[in-house]
């Protein structure tokens, strides 16, 4: 293992805190990461010395702000490797980028009789924006089934992808299997029938190289507060051509040229899809983000990652009683399972009464959990700043708690 995880620790003052018996053991980042004291200390200081609103100002702070913002853009699109800054949309999340693209691309592109395929692994926030997208144009969702391994079943694709398909909807890495999906294959079978695809990067782009112009995606989205940047801010890439066809999403201030009552005049990309006063502070964090992930370097992490998750597994495996769902051949550092007649809730309990934060129910993936046919799970979601010991207190927590349900 390549990292100095010490010395990384030592960024995150959250980590070293108490909780009820010791110290916290964080394997919940899948619901959200923890924050380096660089992102702390540039949102602290922004809002100290240059609080102000951007684009509207020609004063000192106005400007200062106003460059911030446009640096971030540009981090972010080296960071994916986009082709140009205003490829770059800023949103609250994943959530609202994925509506953004449901109700803009849906009110150009989608027309009754329409399909619009996803997965069956998706989170809620890529399944429900495209049924509201459906039932407001009479068009049809259909579904790219899963394995029990928890892969895609790829074989059904051809079949799928129909000259009524538009768009596909597909997550990068399933939030509760840990799938990470053949995005590039996939891509190119998907534009092969002349279809779409937008890509929900929640759970990618924190663990992996990001190449838009490489996969070719239409649309890639991600969380800034899952790449260890604050929360309400979140990106979205969409290649420029199809954002500039695409109508707002919004109305307001920022994204108009002009406006009278007879008509009003939009905005060029980015700033077409950024009405209102945006989270431009937030923005400021989710660059700083990215410059420490980008830092210890994304191949860095990933290699670490995979170390500890296969750690994990293995060490899951040897109790008797634990059941893994996800075993996909290439999986990231998400690992879900449930103890032998223990309720993951019980089970989530006890492991908080240890200190060890992780996550339990339905991950906001219920078809995921009707296909296996169970309630929920317990999910342990690592980062690059968890280590082995950490683990083992996992390990141990769950033979507690299966001591004491058992
Ligand atoms: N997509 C996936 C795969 C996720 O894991 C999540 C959050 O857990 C989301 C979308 C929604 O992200 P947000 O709540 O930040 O908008």
């Amino acid at each position: 293992m390549n990292l100095d995880v010490d010395k990384i620790r030592e960024d995150f003052p959250i980590l070293k805190q108490n909780l009820y018996s010791g110290q916290l053991v964080y394997l919940d980042n899948a619901a959200t990461t923890q924050k380096p004291i660089s992102v702390i200390n540039i949102i602290n200081e922004y809002y100290l010395k240059y609080n102000a609103n951007i684009h509207r100002g020609v004063h000192y702070l106005s400007e200062k702000m106003t460059q911030a913002y446009e640096a971030s853009r540009k981090t972010i699109k080296n960071f994916i490797n986009a082709e140009h800054a205003h490829e770059i949309i800023f949103t609250s999340g994943t959530t609202e980028s994925i509506n953004l693209v449901a109700f803009s691309f849906g009110e150009q592109y989608i027309k009754e009789g329409d399909e619009i395929l996803v997965t069956q692994m998706e989170h809620h926030s890529n399944i429900v924006p495209w049924q509201m997208l459906c039932e407001r144009k009479k068009a049809k969702l259909k579904v790219i089934n899963i394995n029990t391994f928890g892969e895609l079943f790829l074989g059904e694709l051809d079949n799928l992808l129909t000259e009524k398909t538009k768009l596909l909807a597909i997550t990068h890495v399933s939030n509760t299997l840990g799938t990470i999906n053949p995005l590039k294959e996939i891509i190119a079978k998907a534009h092969k029938k002349g279809v779409y695809v937008l890509v929900d990067g929640a759970q990618g782009v924190q663990h992996q190289q990001v190449d838009v112009v490489d996969l070719d995606c239409d649309f890639y989205v991600f969380s800034g507060h899952k790449i260890y940047g604050p929360t309400g801010i979140g990106v979205l890439y969409g290649k420029e051509k199809l954002l500039n066809e695409m109508p707002p999403y919004k109305g307001g201030g920022d994204m108009i040229k002009s406006v009278t009552f007879e008509k009003t005049i939009y905005n060029d990309l980015p700033l077409k899809f950024e009405a209102g006063t945006s989270n431009f502070i937030g923005a400021i964090g989710l660059d700083h983000a990215i410059r420490y992930v980008s830092n210890i370097g994304i191949s860095n992490i990933a290699e670490y990652e995979k170390e500890l998750a296969s750690y994990t597994s293995i060490e899951l495996a040897k109790i008797e009683g634990v059941k893994v769902f996800g075993n996909a051949m290439n999986k990231s550092s998400i690992i879900s399972f449930n103890i032998q007649d223990v309720h993951s809730f019980d089970a989530g309990m006890v492991l908080d009464k240890m200190n060890i934060a992780v996550r339990t129910g339905t991950h906001c993936t219920q078809p995921i959990m009707d296909f296996f046919g169970i309630s929920g799970t317990v999910r342990a979601s690592l980062a690059f700043y968890n280590t082995t010991q950490e683990i083992d207190k996992l390990i141990e927590g769950v033979q507690k708690v299966k001591k004491l349900f058992g």
